[in-house]
Formats: structure tokens, C-alpha cells, sequence
């Protein structure tokens, strides 16, 4: 039996926007002109066309945003009216909830319920950084040094920062970017995944809504090879924070090597998720359904590799497959939909020619496996078992709702084939008792470990990677690590 599909001849119309490239305040068009189409997702149709930002506008914006850093009103800012102007964009998020949640869901495909959710948290993040921004401190410091002195160090902006965020989570990312490095005083480049173009342009007209000043803010759409490069590269920027795959994280290291700008990423990932046989095995079931099918999969830290002890593997992959089984399918923007297309036709590509190796390779399908329907880039949730531990649908991120389940017996084996990765973003464990819980997160390598639960993120919760997945920690108090830097201050007295 296979998934319900949804009507999804009835879209509703994209609202009114800007497209042009957000730099020193203005909307204006590419130095040369240049647009891109942007597509619905549901029916591959282009909606509209943004401005793409080549080398001439980055520099442009870069110029803008060292003036807004080095001399414009921001400079005089205090600690307080930065966070105030946060907690406002929070506000303007939640008011323009319905509106900033139809753009995403038209522009990524998501479902309307998963966009809102994503706003909702992006508000808490902004809120949890107009916090913060009064307590970004330096310290006294008392030197052993023969002497009298006084000694302290001041936590500084680092000046102007380039933000490239990915196409899953548009207004959510941006929120993780913006939020602490604005609480710290930077000024910003931020460039949008090319397929998810819109939600950051309409977040610009809320900051300055907010009485953000021109400049602190630019949003370069454009092509990564092209416009992100030119910012990774660019020698006026003073650190790029990426997120996206490894491949590219690679890129941008290369790109910064230059004028050895500061660099923070968050890759990819093949997190592994847990269930022993003593788990509250309903809870596992959905949770593990969960991991892997919330936002069509296209999640850095989805539970991909489902591990459950052999005594009950039957029983779970079977009803996650059930769950798969369940999920309506449609447009983002259908009331019903629970899983939405993917993002792009590259995407979608990759991920049912990940399926097609995977059972090359001897896979079998329990449910899915395959395109759904013609129309779109919707592709059936899957579940696949008989994987060998090297198939690259077991080591490589598909980034799609794609899960591949092996069993084990003894913990021990599952640590190792768990941490047999080169990603180390999360991992899940489902069990009663405390000490397993206890002992699998201190041996899981991962950034971040979810017990009973699965992908539960905060605004105070440190979030990011061990191994390939990643430099430094987004989110809590850690992420004002990735914007500001010490200065040490000595006075002999
Ligand atoms: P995907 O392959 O899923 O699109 P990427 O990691 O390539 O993921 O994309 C994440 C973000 O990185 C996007 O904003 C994209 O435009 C940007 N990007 C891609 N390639 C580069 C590059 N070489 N330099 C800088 N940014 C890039």
C-alpha cells in the first residue's frame, strides 16, 4: 500500500517581496543584471526571479558592511539596544507568522505545520540572543607576575561576517547565524541557499522594520561558486560561518585561506539512532519514524541509520515502515500534507540514485524506494534493510527520507559500527535503563545525543559536531565564541 497523495492543483499565490540584493539598506539589482528562477517544489514551476549577486555587488556589500562596522550608528549601539532590535524581528516573526510560513513552504516544499515550527524556534533564538547580548563580558585577571598590575580582557566583535546558509531550514538558519552575531556587534553578509531564496529577503524588510541600520545587514542571493565563493574568499571579510555539506565546508576553508578570515561550519551527517530491546518500543518506533521522515529527511542531523537489538528489530523496522506507510504526501502548502516534496530535482535525483544503489547493492526495500507521482520532487519515505555496513546508502548523507536499519546484539559491536563514520553530528538511544543511557552518550561520537527523544533542539542547547561535521557550536552561549574575540588588556600600576 502506499502513501496518500494530496491534491496539489490548487497553489496558493507566492506573496508580494522583494528580489533584489539587500546592500547598505536598498533593495537594488545585480551590478550586471543578473536573476535566477526560483521554483515551487510541488509542480517544478518557477514562481519568480531574484537578483544573483556576482563579485562586484559582494564587494559592494562588503564595503557597506565595514562602514556600518567601523563608522555607522551601529558602532554606538549599546549592549541593549542590539538586543532590543532583536526582540522586536522576534516579534515581527510571530506577527507575520502566516505570511513568512506560505513563503517558505512555497519556496522549500515543506509542510505549512514545519514551517511555522521552524519560525516559532527562529523567534526563541533571536529572544534568546537579545538576551544575551547584555552579558557578552570580559574578566579581571590577576598575573603572577613580579609587579603591581591591572589586568582584564574584553570580548570584541570580530567585524564583518559572511553567513552561507543551506536551503533545509531557510529562516531557521539564518536565524542560528544572525541572532549571536548581531548580539555581538558584527555587521553581515548573509547569503541564502540559491534554491530558498525568499524567506531572508522578507526577515531584511523586518530588521529594518526593527530599526536595524543600513549596512549591519546585506542578503546576497546567488549561486555557491559564484557569490558564496567570492564572500568566502573575499580578503574584507573577517570570518565566514557556513552551514552545509562537507564537501563544500571543505571549499570554504580553502576560500578563507587567504586572509586566514575565521571559519565555523556545520556539515553533514550519517547520525546513528539507537533502540535496545528494552525501550519503550512505541516510543522508539515513532521516534525513529520521526528522525528520519520530519522534513522529508532533508535534515543534517536526522537519525539516517536506524541500529535496533536483533530480539525486536523485526517488530521496529516494521512499524516504521507502517509509519512510512501512513504519511500523506503533498504540496508544503496543502492544510494535510505531512511529508512535502524535495527541495530541488538535483535533490531529488541524488536521493532515488542513493535508493538505486543501495538495493544494487543487495538492499531491500521494505516500503517506498522509489518517485511519487510525476509531477514535483516528491520521492516515497523509505525503509531499507539487508544493507551491508559499507553501502554508501549506510556511510554517505543522503539528506532525504531515506532510512537504512541494521540490527545488533552486543552493545559493544553497535559502538563501533555506530562511530564507524566520518561524521559525528548526533546520535539517538532508546532504552529504560539509565546506566546503558548513560554509558552509549559517553561513547557515541557525536556532537550532540538525544535519549528517549530524537532531534531536540533549544536556543541554550549547544549544537554541532565531532569528526567531519563540523567546526565550533551553534546555538547557547557557545555560538558568541564564533562571533566575538578576546582582547587582553595589561596596566602596570
Ligand atoms: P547542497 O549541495 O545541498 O546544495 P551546499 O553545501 O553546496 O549544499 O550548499 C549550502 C550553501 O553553500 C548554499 O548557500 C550554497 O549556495 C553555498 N555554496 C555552495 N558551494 C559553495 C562554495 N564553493 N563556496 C561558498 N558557498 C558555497
Amino acid at each position: 500500500m502506499s502513501s496518500t497523495t494530496l491534491d496539489t492543483t490548487e497553489t496558493p499565490r507566492l506573496p508580494d517581496g522583494p528580489r533584489g540584493l539587500l546592500i547598505d539598506g536598498t533593495f537594488v539589482d545585480a551590478a550586471d543584471g543578473a536573476t535566477m528562477p526560483v521554483h515551487d517544489p510541488a509542480t517544478g514551476e518557477v514562481m519568480t526571479h531574484v537578483a544573483v549577486a556576482g563579485p562586484e555587488d559582494v564587494d559592494r556589500a562588503v564595503r557597506a558592511a565595514r562602514r556600518a562596522f567601523a563608522e555607522g550608528p551601529w558602532r554606538s549601539f549599546s549592549p541593549s539596544a542590539r538586543g532590543k532590535i532583536l526582540w522586536r524581528v522576534a516579534d515581527l516573526i510571530e506577527q507575520h507568522a502566516d505570511e513568512l510560513a506560505l513563503i517558505e513552504s512555497l519556496d522549500n516544499g515543506k509542510p505549512l505545520a514545519e514551517a511555522r515550527g521552524d519560525h516559532g524556534f527562529a523567534a526563541e533564538v533571536f529572544r534568546y540572543y537579545a538576551g544575551a547580548a547584555t552579558k557578552i563580558d570580559g574578566r579581571t585577571v590577576t598575573p603572577s607576575a613580579p609587579g603591581a598590575w591591572h589586568a582584564y580582557t574584553r570580548r570584541e566583535p570580530l567585524g564583518v561576517v559572511g553567513q552561507i546558509i543551506p536551503w533545509n531550514f531557510p529562516l531557521m538558519m539564518a536565524s542560528w547565524k544572525l541572532a549571536p552575531a548581531l548580539a555581538a556587534g558584527n555587521t553581515v553578509l548573509l547569503k541564502p541557499a540559491e534554491q530558498t531564496p525568499l524567506s531572508a529577503l522578507r526577515l531584511a524588510e523586518l530588521f529594518a522594520e526593527a530599526g536595524l541600520p543600513d549596512g549591519v545587514l546585506n542578503v546576497l542571493n546567488g549561486l555557491g561558486r559564484v557569490t558564496g565563493a567570492a564572500i568566502a574568499a573575499h580578503d574584507g571579510v573577517d570570518k565566514v560561518a557556513f552551514t552545509g555539506s562537507t564537501e563544500t565546508g571543505r571549499a570554504i576553508i580553502d576560500a578563507a585561506k587567504g586572509n586566514l578570515k575565521k571559519v565555523s561550519l556545520e556539515l553533514g551527517g550519517k547520525s546513528p539512532n539507537v533502540v535496545f530491546s528494552d525501550a519503550d518500543l512505541e516510543a522508539a518506533t515513532a521516534g525513529a519514524a520521526g528522525a528520519i521522515f520530519a522534513h522529508m529527511g532533508e535534515v543534517c542531523i536526522a537519525g539516517s541509520r536506524l541500529y535496533v537489538q536483533s530480539d525486536v528489530f523485526d517488530d521496529v523496522v516494521s512499524g516504521v515502515a507502517e509509519k512510512a506507510r501512513s504519511l500523506r504526501i503533498g504540496a508544503g502548502t496543502h492544510p494535510d500534507t505531512q511529508l512535502g516534496p524535495l527541495v530541488s530535482d538535483d535533490q531529488l535525483r541524488r536521493v532515488t540514485g542513493y535508493i538505486d544503489d543501495g538495493v544494487q547493492g543487495g538492499g531491500r526495500v521494505l516500503t517506498g524506494g522509489v518517485r511519487h507521482g510525476d509531477r514535483g520532487y516528491f520521492v516515497e519515505p523509505t525503509v531499507m534493510v539487508d544493507v551491508e555496513a559499507d553501502a554508501r546508502v549506510v556511510r554517505e548523507e543522503i539528506f532525504g527520507p531515506v532510512l537504512v536499519a541494521r540490527s545488533f546484539d552486543d552493545p559493544a559491536d553497535l559502538a563501533r559500527e555506530a562511530n564507524d563514520s566520518p561524521y559525528g553530528l548526533a546520535a539517538g538511544v532508546w532504552t529504560k535503563d539509565l546506566s546503558k543511557a548513560h554509558r552509549a552518550a559517553a561513547e557515541l561520537q557525536a556532537g550532540m545525543v538525544f535519549v528517549n527523544t530524537y532531534g531536540a533542539i533549544d536556543a541554550a542547547l549547544p549544537f554541532g559536531g565531532y569528526k567531519q561535521s563540523g567546526w565550533g557550536r551553534e546555538l547557547g552561549p557557545d555560538a558568541l565564541d564564533l562571533y566575538t574575540q578576546t582582547k587582553t588588556v595589561v596596566i602596570a600600576l
